[in-house]
């Protein structure tokens, strides 16, 4: 759906101030996570957010975006992504992915965790547990790769091993098709797709000044996904549960850095071996 030939090649200079959006966007979704439990609603989350945002002087990209009309996107259990928050009360065992975006001086971060509530059924834990690593290994792929596919074939990698481990009970976690990743920077939403799966095209050559948001969405049944009649929550067909995680990454002269968490991604992208660029000042 986007040409190769829009993509907005971001300068150090800019890349820092995504990375002030970024931190803003980390900040809102560890308060979800400090406060998220059974008896909560959705709109509570939503208020959670939007007074941290709102209290570091940012915007929230999500609110009014075509209409959309809250600040996060939460999606329950068979929800996938773009759900509105609202009086869903949430239950223990829940599977909550909770999507944040924020705005700072025109440039934005965009971010997404799953939370399983106590009371886990296990599966659920390993589905939002691999969907996880599963983004990592899409990140850590894009310091050395020289074209964006690197991602996809990440992220199939690791679903195929946890296949292999049995970790959805025998059979392979699907991956939703139908929402991408994409190029972030002075809109939400920018050229280039970052494909989740293995594709004959192996997609944009890296860039250094290339932002894109890399977002895996897995699900324990089929991929196959539909929207409610709220035109906005996306849902499994089957029913099955999903999980969906995101951050915002820059790619630099020096290597990537992840700009929605706090630790710019040393910590876990340290663990597969991949060093974090230097942002300068
Ligand atoms: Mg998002
Ligand atoms: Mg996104």
């Amino acid at each position: 759906m986007f040409g190769r030939d829009r993509i907005e090649y971001k300068t150090p200079e800019q890349v820092r101030v995504m990375r002030r959006a970024g931190l803003v966007v980390a900040d809102a979704l560890a308060a979800v996570r400090a406060e998220v439990r059974p008896g909560l609603t959705t709109a509570d989350l939503d208020a959670v957010a939007a007074d941290v945002i709102r209290s570091a002087g940012a915007t929230p990209s999500f609110l009014g975006y075509h209409g959309f009309p809250a600040t996060l996107c939460v999606s329950v259990n068979d929800e996938v992504v773009h759900g509105i928050p609202g009086p869903r009360v949430l239950e223990p065992g829940d599977v909550v992915s909770v999507d944040c975006g924020a705005i700072v001086d025109g440039w934005h971060g965009d971010s997404a965790m799953t939370v399983v509530l106590d009371a886990a059924d296990p599966l659920d834990v390993a589905l939002a547990e691999t969907t996880e690593r599963a983004m990592w290994a899409g990140i850590a792929a894009l310091a050395g790769a020289d074209r964006l596919g690197a991602v996809g074939e990440a992220v199939e990698d690791v679903v195929d091993s946890a296949a292999a481990a049995g970790a959805n009970g025998g059979t392979r976690f699907g991956i939703v098709q139908e929402y991408v990743g994409h190029g972030i920077g002075s809109a939400m939403h920018q050229p280039p797709e970052v494909l989740n799966y293995r594709a004959r095209d192996r997609g944009a050559k890296l860039k250094p000044g290339m932002c894109v948001a890399v977002e895996p969405m897995l699900v324990r049944g089929a991929r196959d996904t539909r929207v409610l009649a709220d035109d906005w929550t996306v849902v499994t067909t089957d029913g099955s549960r999903a999980s969906h995680w995101e951050h915002s990454v820059a790619v630099l002269p020096t290597g990537v850095v992840v700009l929605t968490a706090h630790d710019g991604g040393a910590a876990r992208l340290g663990e597969l071996g991949v060093q974090v660029a230097d942002l300068g000042s």
